[in-house]
């Protein structure tokens, strides 16, 4: 018998009710005991979901007020110091804190936040566990056991999910040089013990042990520590099982197979070479859990394609088989069901994490009882579902596929390098030294949104919603004229979001009413859907760009979202490479581009903000993406003529490892985040000599903070002493859309008055 089994359900809540409460609980509009029922009745429901579904053993502790990593610091008694004094015990209002920050007050100091960042390559957040050389440990926090005697109580068969010793640490930061947070292992290990006979006591069987690091390229001292603590954890009661997820297991394989724990789980959707190998490497007593249905994304799974895997490894490892998504469905929406909107055909190809457990049950279900009607019918379906997409001629468009066939190396080449190019712009364009621009954004203001609300609710007419628009517009060339800026924009107000709005406009996305994600804490994103292939129906921008244009006598900066942050924020079809959807969406952008160009726009800025989020998690992989990466952001830039500046924005990136790559974009202004590394990120363009024009974020735009004209002019000296001062330009470090207009227009005043100074200087 092959065995159904979820790694972690998404905790949101098919109508964000996680989000809503949290957020109601913190401003104090409903008490802790209301959150707390808010939390205990989604977890009843989604435990019920995934059984009804036929998931067999239960996840318990996927569950998270804000985040399970920061839960699991809580859990160990991590918690730094500037939260919670020496002795105390932490409490939910501790966990909100150290997720958000506490403002100062007169009588005591505040606290900033622990840092957020990326959960591998997803677009989840985690809050980074602090640590120090005298770093103690202890259980501080019984939420998970609370959990299991909740579900337990309510006569589920469950199996809580436990971030490993070694991803955890992995994770975390050391907050004072001079040690090694993997010296922590051997203080951290009782915690853990303690954690797995609290579980066996309360009646628990198997025990999910994530250790996602084993997919990473590890550090051989990694690597030993591996060995060391699963051989100290076996002595522990319970069975436990080391899943890994969003990556093969390559080099570590061996290692992984080999733990002495009873179970492992593997990502067969990622990695499905790992299959059959892993066959041979794993010892005879262990359980081999397969992650076949997609986790990650939204489609419905080949049944008959995973099955033919399945009845080959049941045959190998008869009970031994496990079934599972290949990882949390913490990354995919909740529920199809809710979605009302979709026509039957678009609905029957989609799967959210219900449908996938219910996926995830039938294939066991196809093991341990092939000839039953319900599966029978269940892979019929299985069968027309991709026999329809496969044929659909709502994916399929042959002129989208001509022109891809059709691509040449010149189309992604600019007529001239950048040397040349580079002389007729300045002279076209005839800026000053350090020319002044922003990144594209100005505040989102309430009547922007509320604009936007009436056009929706149709209490505004297409009309009347574009007149309110091109008055945002006036208003923001009106004051960048004030303020003296040198290139303008157009302020971005009829966006929602950078990519949302064009994928609104092009066809080959869907979009769906309820498929949140959680993003961090209680922010949720509803990522568009690349469903076929991509064209563009018509030009999208061009009309507010030319409008824009027409109120000034000062360049105006067309503003587009690039290939790669449109695939990256998207999610992706399955029955093509991310390359070849890159390549369709660069074709789409390219001829907006060249739309700009033709409507007298001199600028065009081309953001490609998740640039450096799609590196895949092993290196040997980064070079076949940063091929295609740049090559499509080449294609969308080189349709236009020399004189024409192309400019592209990142946000946050470190450049050190892709600087060759942001070269090889060859885009002639790129504008990044510098000013919090007091301009240290443009030591990689330094030291590459390179050579196109560079625009370092010279003030913080995620605070409201205002600094003045010298701070910002000393950090654009740092600039010129790293680069030549002609290649240097003066810009926020990122878009203003999240700020409000009386510090944004302060801040660029000081912005224009240190670029005037430098000019003097220079
Ligand atoms: N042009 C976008 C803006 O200004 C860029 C945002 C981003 O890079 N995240 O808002
Ligand atoms: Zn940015």
């Amino acid at each position: 018998m092959a065995l159904a089994h979820n790694l972690g359900f998404p905790r949101i809540g098919g109508d964000r009710e996680l989000k809503k409460a949290v957020e109601a609980y913190w401003k104090g509009d409903i008490s802790q005991e209301q959150l707390q029922q808010t939390g205990r009745e989604l977890r009843a429901k989604h435990w019920q979901l995934q059984k009804d579904a036929g998931i067999e053993l239960l996840p318990v502790g996927d569950f998270a007020w804000y985040d399970q990593v920061l839960t699991h610091s809580l859990t160990f008694g991590a918690i730094p110091e500037r939260f919670l004094k020496a002795g105390e015990k932490p409490t939910l209002d501790t966990l909100f804190a150290i997720a958000r920050g506490v403002v100062g007050s007169s009588c005591c100091g505040g606290a900033h936040a622990q840092e957020m960042t990326k959960w591998f390559d997803t677009n989840y957040h985690y809050l980074v566990p602090e640590l120090t050389s005298d770093q103690q440990f202890s259980l501080s926090w019984n939420e998970l056991f609370e959990e299991v005697d909740e579900a337990l109580a309510l006569g589920h068969k469950v199996k809580p999910v436990i971030i490993g010793p070694l991803t955890w640490l992995w994770l975390a930061k050391e907050k004072e040089a001079g040690f090694n947070r993997l010296d922590l292992l051997e203080r951290l290990l009782p915690v853990y013990g303690e954690i797995l006979r609290k579980l066996n006591s309360q009646g628990v069987e198997w025990v999910q042990i994530d250790e996602p690091i084993l997919g990473l390229d590890l550090p051989q001292e990694w690597k030993n520590a591996f060995e060391r603590a699963y051989n100290l954890l076996q002595t522990e009661p319970g069975k436990k099982l080391i899943a890994t997820y969003f990556s093969g297991l390559d080099d570590n394989l061996g290692l992984a197979a080999n733990l002495p724990v009873d179970g492992l789980h593997i990502d067969l959707v990622r990695a499905p070479e790992q299959y059959p190998t892993i066959l041979d490497r794993l010892p005879a007593y262990k359980v081999l859990s397969l992650g076949v249905v997609n986790g990650r994304n939204v489609w419905r799974a080949d049944l008959e394609k995973i099955l033919e895997t399945l009845n080959h490894a049941h045959e190998r490892l008869g009970d031994r088989l496990w079934v599972a998504p290949s990882c949390s469905l913490l990354h995919s929406p909740v529920d199809l069901a809710r979605e009302d909107q979709l026509d039957d055909e678009l609905k029957s190809w989609l799967a959210f994490a219900v449908q996938k457990c219910e996926e995830v049950a039938i294939l066991a279900e196809a093991i341990n009882n092939p000839d039953s009607a319900k599966v029978q019918a269940a892979l019929e379906q299985s069968r027309k579902v991709q026999a329809s997409r496969a044929a659909s001629p709502r994916i399929h468009k042959p002129q989208v596929q001509q022109r891809i066939a059709a691509i040449s190396s010149k189309d992604s080449q600019r007529n001239s390098p950048f040397a040349e190019r580079i002389k007729l712009q300045r002279e076209r364009l005839n800026l000053p030294l350090f020319p002044t621009t922003t990144i594209g954004s100005f505040p989102q203001t309430a009547d922007i949104r509320a604009a936007r609300q009436g056009l929706r609710q149709g209490k505004l007419s297409e009309a009347q919603y574009k007149a309110a628009m091109q008055e945002q517009i006036r208003l923001a060339v009106e004051v960048q004229e004030e303020l003296g800026l040198d290139v303008l924009v157009h302020g971005e107000a009829e966006r929602n979001d950078m990519v949302e709005y064009f994928a609104e406009q092009l066809d080959g996305y869907l979009f769906t009413r309820f498929g949140w994600v959680q993003s961090y804490g209680s922010r949720c994103v509803k990522p568009a859907v690349i469903y076929g292939d991509i064209s563009r129906p018509e030009a999208m921008t061009v009309e507010w760009i030319a409008y824009a244009q027409q109120q000034t006598g000062k360049i105006m900066k067309g503003m587009l979202t690039g290939p790669v942050t449109m695939l990256m924020w998207s999610f992706p079809r399955e029955d093509l490479t991310r390359k070849q959807q890159a390549q369709q969406l660069a074709l789409a952008i390219r001829d907006e581009v060249v739309d700009l160009e033709a409507a007298g726009i001199k600028i065009i800025q081309i953001d490609e903000a998740a640039f450096r989020e799609g590196l895949p998690l092993r290196r040997a992989d980064w070079q076949e993406y940063l091929d295609w990466a740049t090559e499509s952001f080449r294609l969308t830039a080189s349709g236009v003529r020399d004189e024409t500046q192309i400019h592209t924005h990142m946000c946050y990136s470190e450049f050190n490892d892709v600087i060759a790559a942001i070269a090889a974009m060859d885009a002639d202004v790129i504008t990044i985040e510098t000013s919090r590394s007091q301009m240290e990120l443009l030591d990689a363009f330094e030291s590459f000599h390179y050579p196109n024009d560079i625009g370092p974020g010279v003030y913080d735009i995620h605070s409201p903070r205002v600094p003045d004209s010298e701070e910002m002019a000393n950090l654009l000296r740092k600039a010129a002493q790293r680069l030549p001062v002609e290649q240097l330009w003066a810009n926020p470090d990122c878009g203003l859309k999240t700020r409000g207009w009386p510090e944004t227009k302060a801040a660029l005043e000081h912005m224009v008055t240190a670029a005037k100074q430098l000019r003097e200087e220079y």
